[in-house]
């Protein structure tokens, strides 16, 4: 935000004394206004081992009526008592005494919110437990990294679940356990769930931009409609695949691909492991693949539909899964402390499959992780490129084309901002 004043400075204007009687207001006025009580309004977040006193008094609120109520009514009760992070309003009046509170909160992942409300009313206290419908609206972000993902969007106050969704949308791309750098940079527009105006949850994610040593790679939301008016016979597998929505290039590209950069999903938990790289000496001659150290027990994924060729226990491998894909390609998954597949079942991309361990010949836990084409060990730092990119419909190209134009206008404003508050 900025003043700007055009005028000339206050300084040198004139400066001119005015002197006026000010008429006396009559009674009933001033009865009028002492009518017109005072109110105080005050937020406050609820805490896991409050009791009606403590979240009234931090509140402001000094009334034993309203903290008897707190204590009896059992709808009052079950909204507030022993919850934590719901944000509670208060009116008081002068005297401190509760003419109304209220609370909101998500109950379920729906398009609902729940809504606790207690007014005073002439006959005592009364509650009510209401519900409607969550509003979305557009909240743009950017960031910037200098030691992690997670360090850079809570500084940037970034929810969570939208770096998880970042990570996810460019999983056939980018693996951020291995490509991040200082100085990268995130933007993203996403949906905040609000109900009467507070942000209670975060839907989806609208568009992203990063940033990664000088590479630009940006991601889109796009549900193509089109599809539904398609004529022909391919009408309901057209209508199913594209209408469910998905991720786009600004020029029309899907995101979705044959192949997941990582068979470890990027998280918060698991971001704070280094990469290792090095083998155990004089075991493994040659490391023909790419260690990921995790906690034992992180999910490990599949990163392609495929058919379990072998799961089971093979010698420096310890516990192992190794994936057949279409094309010749393989992928290896060892050291496993859990195997939840069995040898010719079909899996799904992003399909949790096991966990990591240190079974076999491993220091310390980690998922060994190789990719084979017919049988000849390729670097897994080149999956992603073998992915290939389906475009947008025809027929759903304008459409696309204003949306993409759209969401580049949101990004940079998200990146500008992040730029401005930066310096
Ligand atoms: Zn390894």
């Amino acid at each position: 935000m900025a003043i700007a004043s055009f005028a000339p400075d206050a300084s040198d204007l004139p400066v001119v004394e005015v002197a006026e009687s000010v008429q006396a207001l009559p009674l009933n006025v001033v009865a009028g206004l002492g009518l017109q009580a005072l109110k105080l309004f005050r937020s406050e977040v609820t805490r896991p081992n409050d009791t009606a006193d403590t979240l009234l008094k931090r509140l402001g609120v000094d009334d034993p009526g309203a903290a008897a109520f707190l204590r009896t009514d059992v709808t009052a009760r079950q909204a507030l008592l022993g919850r934590a992070g719901r944000n509670v309003t208060v009116e008081a009046n002068e005297s401190n005494l509760l003419l109304k509170l209220s609370a909101r909160w998500r109950a379920d992942t729906g398009s609902n919110f729940k809504r606790l409300v207690i007014e005073k009313t002439p006959q005592g206290f009364q509650s009510r437990l209401e519900s409607a419908a969550l509003v979305a609206s557009e909240r743009l972000a950017s960031a910037s990294i200098d030691t992690s993902l997670f360090a850079a969007t809570d500084d940037a106050k970034i929810p969570d679940a939208v770096a998880n969704q970042v990570a996810e949308v460019f999983a056939g791309d980018i693996d951020f356990h291995r490509v991040l750098r200082k100085g990268d940079r995130l933007s993203v527009v996403y949906e905040s769930l609000e109900g009467d105006g507070e942000s209670l949850g975060t839907g989806r994610l609208l568009s992203a931009e990063f940033v990664n040593k000088g590479k630009t790679f940006q991601a889109m939301w796009f549900q193509d409609t089109t599809a539904a008016d398609a004529p022909g016979a391919d009408h309901l597998v057209a209508e199913n695949s594209r209408n469910k929505g998905g991720y786009y290039t600004f020029d029309g590209q899907s995101l979705r691909r044959a192949f997941l950069a990582s068979p470890v999903a990027f998280s918060r938990i698991t971001s704070n492991f280094k990469m290792r790289f090095h083998p155990i000496l004089g075991v493994w001659k040659k490391h023909e693949g790419v260690d990921y150290a995790a906690p034992t027990g992180t999910s490990v994924r599949s990163v392609g539909d495929a058919v379990v060729d072998f799961a089971g226990v093979q010698n420096g491998y310890g516990n192992v899964i190794i994936l057949q894909h279409r094309n010749n390609f393989k992928t290896v998954y060892a050291h496993l402390s859990r195997i939840l597949v069995r040898k010719g079942e079909s899996v799904n991309q992003g399909q949790n499959i096991g966990a990591v361990g240190a079974t076999g010949w491993a220091t310390g836990p980690h998922l060994h992780f190789e990719y084979r084409i017919n049988g000849v060990y390729r670097d897994p730092l080149t999956i992603a490129q073998v992915n290939e990119t389906t475009p947008v419909s025809t027929a759903a190209k304008a459409v696309f084309a204003q949306l993409a134009a759209e969401n580049r206008v949101a990004l940079a404003a998200a990146a500008s901002m992040q730029q401005s508050s930066a310096q």
